[in-house]
């Protein structure tokens, strides 16, 4: 479903964010992107949703492929039209609109008002404070409820393919279980997922494979049974010794 060759990303001349990046999802997949701050994960987040080159300077180099089409050269649009879409870091939600406002803005692109409220059924019953909040304004919301509004607000479009950039990030342990579950609900609803995360417990919980990135380079690679046994994991990202 998504395939990824040689990826080498730079921020202008000096920063070399990705130097030569393989992996590839299936369509029942869920892949963990683990590693530390500035390891590259965003980078690739932005790399496969077309939102790299908003940032100034960058350039790409290899081939990334959805369906065998290059993804290279369409606008961030083109690619959520296809079925890839991305929540980025920091659940950016529109905080003065309401709950319910976000997620149709969230459902602009759907095909027709059927799937359109189809696709609110199903986040509703994933996520039933929203339908309980709908009429609050999102900047209300607890950073839980949020990161579920930003989730929700991508599955709107009905993507094939999820990107989700660090959703645990500032959540209590509870809340960070409760969204994990929920990517596994996803994922058993047919959405492949590619899951960035700095929380190694959650990652591996929730994904069936793994890349560990280091500074650009993917480390290590495996199932997540594989790299949960590994002990640099162990001792890395798990609190091990
Ligand atoms: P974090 O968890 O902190 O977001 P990350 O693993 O997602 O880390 P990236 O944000 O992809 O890492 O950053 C990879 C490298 O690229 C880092 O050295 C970072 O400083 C650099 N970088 C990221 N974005 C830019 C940018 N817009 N301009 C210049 N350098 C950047």
């Amino acid at each position: 479903m998504l395939s990824i060759r040689d990826l080498r990303v730079r921020y202008g001349r000096s920063v070399a964010a990705l130097h030569g990046i393989d992996l590839d999802v299936s369509p029942d997949g869920v892949v963990a992107v683990l590693g530390s701050n500035g390891a590259g994960k965003s980078t690739l987040l932005r790399a496969i949703s077309g939102t790299l080159r908003m940032h100034r300077g960058s350039i790409a180099g290899g081939d990334i492929r959805y369906d065998g089409k290059p993804l290279g050269r369409l606008d961030p649009a083109a690619i959520v039209r296809l079925g890839v879409v991305g929540v980025p870091e920091g659940r950016q939600v529109f905080a003065r609109m309401t709950v319910d406002e976000n997620l149709r803005a969230g459902g602009i692109g759907a095909r027709s008002a059927d799937l359109r409220a189809a696709a609110r059924r199903r986040v509703h019953e994933l996520f039933p404070v929203l339908a309980e909040r709908a009429k609050q304004r999102a900047g209300l919301l607890s950073g839980g409820e949020q990161q579920m509004l930003a989730i929700g607000r991508a599955l709107m479009s009905g993507p094939k393919l999820l990107l989700l950039d660090e959703p645990s990030l500032g959540l209590a342990p509870q809340v960070v279980e409760r969204i994990g579950k929920i990517i596994r609900e996803i994922h058993a609803q047919g959405t492949a997922v590619v899951l960035v995360e700095q929380n190694a417990v959650m990652a591996l919980n929730v994904a069936d494979h793994a890349i560990v990135l280091e500074v650009g380079r993917v480390a290590l690679a495996g199932t997540t049974a594989e790299l949960a046994r590994s002990e640099d994991v162990q001792r890395l990202y798990l609190g091990g010794h």
